[in-house]
């Protein structure tokens, strides 16, 4: 057997704390001197942050897409054009960021090293948790939509890390049942949440498991934009009580402080608003068993060593 590795996370956003940084590449949150760690999965799974985002048929910005949207369209935050996204376009992006969480160092072999099969060298995820926090891809080439050949231009970061309640700056605890239910606490301010792995989602492949992400969690509602004053600002209110919402920074998902209800804030009037920035918030996902990239680099490895 080998040591379980320890793997220490940004308290800020969750995602790994490259040894040989100092801050966040990712929040920008100074780490500390001892540097929070993600707990042990029990059955071998893990978690890595995605951040994704889209080109925009329309405006051409590089629009942020919050959670795995598999209903077969995805709505600009930007420009608010509502335009194809075709499901299986996730696949690809998601076994990448399988690999990643699979194989990012700082152990040369990654998290499940295999005696006999050494990838070290040819690992391209060894340098995450040293030096670098995630790796990126871009999908490159085209696809026919609606009789169109458009570029395909889904872009993803993905980091090995672990959900942390944002609020305590402490990690969650996880429960993910077979059936893509996933229950999130903070023992610290007691706050819970749950989130459901779309149906679709699950036909991407047995690796994926789990999400936790705002869009994802369960009995939220839309919060309310008001149509704007004279002086041309909107409100949002809350759709349970009708009480003012408040906005924080660039939060998807707010509480109601009266009603105490979840309400999901329209990206629209989080860019109106100058919220929005032009990345995501995080996006995990939970996967276990060995990527097929191993398998892939052990025998270009062999390969070279002309075995
Ligand atoms: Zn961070
Ligand atoms: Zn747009
Ligand atoms: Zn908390
Ligand atoms: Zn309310």
């Amino acid at each position: 057997m080998f040591a379980p590795v320890v793997m220490p996370i940004c308290a800020s956003c969750g995602v790994i704390a490259p040894r040989m940084c100092q801050a966040c590449s990712r929040c920008g949150a100074a780490f500390a001197s001892r540097p929070m760690t993600a707990p042990r999965h029990d059955a071998g799974g893990y978690w890595v942050g995605v951040r994704c985002t889209f080109q925009c048929r329309s405006c051409g910005f590089a629009a942020p897409l919050d959670q795995l949207d598999v209903d077969g369209s995805v709505e600009c935050a930007y420009c608010g054009l509502r335009q194809k996204f075709e499901p299986s376009t996730w696949s690809e992006a998601l076994e990448f960021a399988h690999a990643v969480g699979d194989l990012a160092g700082p152990e040369p072999e990654g998290r499940f090293p295999d005696p006999s099969v050494w990838i070290g060298p040819a690992n391209p995820f060894r340098d995450i948790g040293e030096t670098l926090t995630f790796s990126e891809f871009r999908q490159s080439g085209f696809e026919m939509t609606d009789g169109l050949t458009i570029p395909k231009s889904l872009q993803i970061q993905a980091a090995p890390g672990f959900p942390v309640c944002a609020r305590c700056r402490t990690t969650l605890a996880v429960q993910a049942a077979s059936d893509g239910r996933t229950t999130t606490t903070c023992s610290s301010c007691g706050d819970s949440a749950t989130f459901t792995l779309p149906d679709r989602a699950r036909s991407f492949g047995e690796a994926l498991v789990a999400v936790v992400a705002q869009e994802h969690r369960v009995n939220r509602m839309n919060a309310t934009v008001m149509a704007p004053s004279d002086a041309g600002v909107s409100a949002l209110v809350c759709p349970n009580c009708g009480a003012p919402l408040t906005l924080h920074g660039g939060d998807r998902t707010i509480r109601c402080q009266f009603c105490s209800a979840f309400c999901r804030v329209p990206g629209q009037f989080l860019v109106r608003s100058g919220q929005e920035k032009s990345t995501v918030r995080r996006e995990s996902a939970a996967s276990s068993k060995a990527a097929p990239e191993r398998t892939r680099l052990h025998s270009r490895c062999l390969r070279s060593r002309g075995v």
